[in-house]
């Protein structure tokens, strides 16, 4: 009885004081990147418009509904459309996170961001990201003062579910038109709509309405990822040199060629079918592998990823499982900060079934 009780009031000291029956409102930190979500259409009603023109202040002040749910402060971290995302920012996103949380500076975090590279930021900070708190990025396919802007419910979704405890230990989240998707499987699939992201293998981890969350499978991808790469131990020098290869009919080995004479570490095949491409792109690949050069056979497929059942594999190939040649780029560029072997970092990639 003694210990049960013990056990509760430790429960009741140790878990945050938010949630069901809270005290206190959870303190989320808005990380502000830029994107459309910060973007102005001018004229007004046009859809043209400038992404990356407001603060991370106006972007709280456009949602005063999201101070009823947490005691919200913002950090502009860059003000920039996505396209210009680069290594070195998802780095100081990733410090700032990282001191945030080990300082006890707050409970969750809402990274808005432009929409175009959204899930390569997320999936980086989910490699690197070492606590348990919630982290939701968000952003908006149109931009703010357009009619049916849906930024204002995009982040006001991600700040209720980054003060939810039904978002701690799961990860980083991605919140975009009422879903919830993981860091991992989530990609854009279209150009200009507000449907914009989905998981083309698992599809979203569940939804969120009103800024109330449920989740359809609460064990996300997350919680099958032991290795985790820690953001403390990456130097402040650049991460190794990574590209992505498409494969096409007629493709020639030009392209991959060139990128192994410019020195990269890695090399990620954006495949046909399963992870497949042309006779001479497979004798580089071959040759790129004998040289030290890490190649990773992904696909342009949306459904299936690359298992390493492929047509003509050959030894030393790594193939990306369920990543898209754009999250495989990423592991394989931080994999390669601790192993050049293809069988260690294949591990790394069947975390990702
Ligand atoms: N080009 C913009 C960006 O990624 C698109 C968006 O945010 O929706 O920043």
């Amino acid at each position: 009885m003694k210990k049960y009780i013990l056990t509760v009031l430790g429960m009741l000291c140790l878990s945050p004081v938010w949630g069901q029956g809270q005290v206190t409102k959870p303190r989320i930190t808005i990380i502000a990147t830029g994107g459309t979500i910060a973007g102005i259409a001018a004229p007004p009603a046009e859809n043209a418009y400038t992404p990356a023109q407001l603060t991370v202040e106006t972007l709280i002040r456009q949602v005063p509904q999201i101070n009823n749910k947490a005691s919200v402060k913002g950090i502009q971290l860059c003000n920039i459309a996505s396209q210009y995302m680069t290594p070195r920012i998802w780095i100081r996103l990733a410090r700032v996170v990282d001191s945030l949380f080990s300082g006890d500076h707050c409970d969750g975090i809402v990274v808005t961001h432009g929409t175009d590279t959204m899930e390569e930021t997320a999936f980086f900070l989910d490699l690197v990201n070492s606590h348990e708190n919630p982290v939701v990025f968000t952003g908006s396919m149109r931009p703010s003062n357009s009619p049916g802007a849906d930024g204002p419910a995009n982040l006001y979704n991600a700040v209720c579910l980054a003060a939810d405890r039904v978002a701690v230990g799961k990860g980083v989240l991605v919140v975009m038109n009422d879903h919830i998707f993981s860091a991992s499987g989530v990609t854009k699939t279209h150009t200009v709509n507000p449907q914009a992201f989905e998981n083309p293998n698992r599809g979203p981890m569940g939804t969120i309405r009103g800024g109330i969350a449920s989740l359809y499978y609460p064990l996300c991808e997350k919680n099958v990822v032991d290795e985790r790469f820690s953001i403390r131990e990456l130097a402040n020098t650049d991460l190794p040199r990574v590209d992505i290869v498409l494969s096409y009919a007629g493709a020639t080995s030009l392209l991959f060629d060139a990128l192994v004479e410019n020195g990269a570490d890695g090399i990620v095949i954006a495949g046909v079918g399963h992870g497949n491409y042309s006779y001479q792109i497979e004798n580089s690949a071959k040759k790129a592998v004998q040289n030290g050069v890490a190649v990773v056979r992904a696909t342009r497929v949306l459904q299936g990823g690359v298992s390493s059942d492929t047509e003509n594999p050959f030894e030393g190939q790594i193939v990306s499982r369920s990543l898209s040649p754009q999250k495989a780029r990423i592991l394989l560029m931080l994999a390669l900060t601790v192993s050049h072997e293809p069988d260690t970092i294949q591990r790394m990639f069947d975390q990702y079934p």
